[in-house]
């Protein structure tokens, strides 16, 4: 299958898409065509790297991935993400917060390091992954690549604007993952990141790419949990299952809409942002428009312009009804928190900042008499977060056992200023 930017100068099959992470004309890559599948093309499959070679195998057809696609769906899908039934009947969490850095995003970065991997093989240089984070993508990049012969990984992230588990998950690596606390934001991480990837010199020299979200190579295997979860759930009550999404550069999110486009039964698609607003504005009224980034302490979604609503203004150009059954509501900090300890009092659960802004909007749809079954996505572990959350419900979240080695190793990161000058004296001759 070949993919085409956004943008419309760019063609190219799947191998180039997925080692350029951004079209050559500044856009970002989709299919040329969407496979049609029903609950029913799935039979047979029970597991979620079965699910997810049925689900993905045509993007990959006459591709170099095509031959040993089910052996890699098997090594890219992992992570473990259940539907947990909650104590009201009419609610269910999908933890994706099992995988080895405790967010969504592993599932995704392990699926690109897996098929950068394959694509590389025999290849007589390294590759170098930049990746500038707000937090979550850098351990899920850095846990994907760790040790993986062939790849160094650098992480830029801003000093100081990150939760102290963040942090010592971000710097607590080595080996072939170099760490830099940036003396800034996250935007001038990732204006960093944008020059050093734009310098060709550089570039040339360090066989250097992005992993960041706008990657097919991420977007496409997100696809995969909702259609497990989705039809796990069809299976069992015979309905399409409605879900509540936080969401910041809308990768997540968009894999849902594009899992509920191909055909998998998945119903109302709710999209919660903090107070971020730009994804509620645009559902709204239709406007796009991007705006500075607040910050807020859901700061995985602290996100002024989605990058992935490029992806999403250019499907719904071409097919509307992807916009079907949709809406968004922005979150502020104070209902964050007052979610957090409600959701606890009710449920008995705990729940990161980023998944409370999904519990508060879908809080506000049982308000307003919507008494449908909804799963709740959860998008980090709260134990990411601790600080945030412990003060809350005056407890302490115990650590689960895929962070617990990672943390107990000590944290290692150089400081840096802000600019590509100080990128590259870091990254040395
Ligand atoms: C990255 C992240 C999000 C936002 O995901 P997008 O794909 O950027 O919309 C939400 N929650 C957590 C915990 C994250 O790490």
């Amino acid at each position: 299958m070949e993919f085409v930017s956004t943008r419309g100068q760019d063609r190219t099959p799947i191998e180039r898409a997925l080692s350029l992470g951004l079209a050559s004309d500044g856009g970002l890559f989709l299919p040329m065509q969407w496979p049609r599948l029903r609950p029913d093309d799935f039979e047979g499959a029970d597991t979620t790297p079965r699910i997810a070679e049925r689900l993905l195998q045509s993007f990959f057809a006459d591709s170099i991935f095509a031959a040993d696609f089910g052996a890699l769906c098997d090594q890219a899908f992992t992570v473990q993400t259940p539907l947990k039934p909650l104590r009201d009947g009419q609610t269910s969490i999908l933890e994706l917060f099992h995988g080895p850095s405790g967010a969504f995003k592993d599932v995704g970065a392990n699926f690109l390091a897996t098929m950068l991997a394959h694509l590389n093989r025999g290849a007589t240089r390294d590759t170098t992954i930049l990746v500038a984070t707000s937090g979550d993508t850098g351990s899920a990049v850095a846990t994907a690549f760790y040790r993986r012969p062939g790849f160094r990984v650098i992480i830029l992230f801003p000093d100081g604007r990150v939760s102290a588990r963040q942090a010592h998950l971000l710097s607590c690596f080595g080996d072939n993952i170099q760490t830099l606390r940036v003396a800034g934001s996250f935007d001038d991480c990732q204006a960093m990141a944008k020059a050093a990837l734009a310098d060709q010199t550089l570039v040339q020299a360090l066989n250097m790419t992005s992993a960041n979200s706008i990657s097919l190579g991420r977007l496409l295997p997100q696809m995969s949990y909702y259609a497990e979860a989705a039809l796990r759930y069809f299976r069992a009550h015979g309905e399409p299952l409605n879900v509540v999404i936080p969401s910041g550069n809308l990768g997540n999110a968009l894999a849902c809409l594009i899992a509920r486009q191909i055909g998998l039964p998945i119903g109302r698609v709710l999209i919660s942002t903090n107070a971020n607003a730009v994804l509620a504005n645009y559902v709204h009224t239709g406007n796009y428009q991007a705006a500075p980034t607040k910050a807020t302490i859901a700061n995985a979604m602290d996100v002024g312009a989605p990058s992935n609503i490029e992806r999403l203004i250019y499907l719904a150009k071409h097919d509307p009804s992807i916009l079907r059954d949709l809406d968004s509501v922005s979150v502020p900090d104070d209902a964050i928190c007052a979610r957090i300890q409600a959701f606890y009092q009710t449920y008995g659960e705990i729940i990161c900042p980023h998944t409370a802004t999904a519990a508060e909007m879908l809080a506000q749809r049982r308000a307003a008499g919507d008494h449908a079954h909804y799963a709740v996505v959860a998008t980090a572990h709260p134990a990411k977060f601790a600080d945030v959350v412990e003060p809350l419900l005056g407890l302490s979240v115990p650590i689960p056992e895929c962070l617990k080695p990672w943390l107990a190793r000590p944290a290692q990161a150089a400081q840096i200023g802000v600019g590509l000058d100080a990128l590259k004296a870091a990254l040395g001759p």
